[in-house]
């Protein structure tokens, strides 16, 4: 996951506020750390912490920063650990001038390129992906003095997914990887600021208008003396945008390549009616990723819509707690069953996607012990068979329940009277695209996956 934003402002305003609001409204892709980097005439001053927005940007802080150019990072750990030093961006100083990186995605070679970089004596203050990226690009600029060039380089040996916003010699750039994995869109608003975010609600927060998606394997560039475009990569490259975007990750108000996302999962759980149809007294979502579908679904069969699950939003960490008890406690501290709702009913629960299968299994005993007469569980996505390498933190290939169960067996294991999931055929109908990754439902990976394993 993580969420990336940028901010250029033509007419010299200062756009710090700008990107802490835009940050504001990625926090879904990324809890564990967040950071902004601004320039005002070729000097980049960045701060970054641990934590949510909210508690990493004081008010003094953002009154301390002053820019007409900048990024932001919030960040959700795949490569390297929950540490100050993981969060971006990242900033490189080279003699050609100062150079800041926000990324979201995830490089498969980044160790192997990692290994060569400090050979050749690069120097790196974080154990991530995003940071090989940052020293690659220097590395290049060094060589070519261009900046483009240096980005089609780095994007020849790099593998896997990247959505960057850079900070270069007071240019404010976007990259989108040729494959197209992680979204990324351009937006301005009537002052003549221009954006980069991670996905559209970025903008709509702070009164921007989405222009359009940044295309894959395009650079957008933005600087005083306007915008410019580049491409990069094969034109021939086959897109793979992460399906599980519009399942799970993205925020519904979002639009990711001229799809809207809420559309996407209404969809899905019509098809997933005509698919996997139940017969039972209430739907039910699985809150909050299973509320859009539940709605598809219930519409779809004339089944009325019920929340029958109540999830406190407050909740944050719970300690590792020792006993039975007290794990059952954690459990209904996140999510409560409404009784009366449930008592003597068909319980047919909407999911978007098991991983696992634990914490589906903890739902279904809830539900249970709240007196269902029946549980059948839909998930409006395929099994999950494959870990996914390209930014999304899954377990290994033996944990996903689905890569070596049978449906029967997985059913029996939720302990559900019955259990349903989308095809993939449904799901490419259902966003209405079919350049997808679907790696992690198919075990057909887009890149080359080989490197991830090699020189360990
Ligand atoms: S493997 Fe799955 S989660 Fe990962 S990018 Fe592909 S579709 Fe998305």
């Amino acid at each position: 996951m993580c969420g990336i934003f940028g901010a250029y402002s033509f007419s010299g305003e200062d756009v710090v506020k700008k990107i802490y609001y835009g940050l504001y409204a990625l926090q879904h892709r990324g809890q564990e750390g967040a950071g902004i980097a601004v320039s005002n005439g070729g000097s980049i001053y960045s701060y970054k912490g641990l934590g949510l927005v909210s508690e990493v940007f004081s008010k003094k802080v953002i009154n301390s920063l002053r820019g007409q150019l900048g990024i932001g990072h919030v960040r959700y750990s795949t490569t390297g650990g929950t540490l100050l030093e993981n969060c971006q961006p990242f900033i490189v100083n080279s003699s050609l001038g100062n150079l800041a990186v926000a990324h979201n995605g995830d490089i498969l070679n980044s160790h192997i390129l990692r290994k060569e970089l400090e050979k050749q004596g690069h120097i790196f203050t974080s154990s991530t992906d995003s940071e090989v990226i940052a020293h690659l690009l220097v590395k290049e600029l060094l060589r070519t003095g261009d900046i483009i060039q240096s980005i089609e380089e780095v994007s020849k040996r790099i593998i896997g997914a990247y959505s960057l916003v850079i900070l270069y010699n007071n240019s404010l750039i976007a990259v989108r990887d040729p494959l197209g994995f992680k979204p990324l869109c351009i937006g301005r608003d009537e002052r003549d600021n221009y954006y980069i975010s991670s996905e559209s609600c970025g903008l709509d927060v702070i009164n921007g208008e989405l222009i359009r998606d940044v295309y894959p394997g395009e650079v957008i560039v933005i600087n005083r003396d306007g915008i410019e475009t580049y491409r990069i990569g094969e034109e021939a490259s086959k897109v793979s945008t992460c399906m599980f975007e519009y399942v799970y990750f993205a925020r519904p108000d979002s639009i990711i390549d001229g799809i809207c996302v809420y559309n996407v999962r209404r969809k899905l759980g019509e098809i997933l009616a005509r698919e996997e149809p139940c017969e039972g007294d209430i739907v039910s979502p699985v809150p909050d990723s299973g509320v859009i579908s539940a709605i598809g679904y219930s519409e779809e069969l004339g089944i009325p819509y019920y929340e029958a699950l109540v999830k406190n939003k407050y909740v944050g960490r719970t300690f590792i707690l020792p006993s039975q008890e007290e794990r059952d406690i954690a459990v209904r501290l996140k999510l409560n069953p409404v009784k009366p709702v449930i008592e003597g009913k068909r319980v047919i629960l909407i999911d978007d996607s098991i991983v696992r299968g634990t914490t589906s299994k903890r739902i279904v005993d809830i539900v249970r012990k709240a007196g269902a007469r029946e549980v059948h569980l839909r998930v409006s996505s395929p099994r999950i068979i494959s870990p996914c390498y390209y930014g999304i933190d899954m377990p290994t290939k033996e944990e996903l329940i689905a890569s070596s169960k049978s449906l029967e067996e997985i059913r029996r294991y939720l302990n559900v009277d019955s259990l349903g999931y989308l095809s993939i055929q449904g799901l490419t109908e259902g966003i209405g695209r079919e350049d997808l990754c679907l790696a992690c439902v198919t075990g057909e990976y887009p890149t080359d996956i080989s490197c991830k394993f090699c020189c360990r």
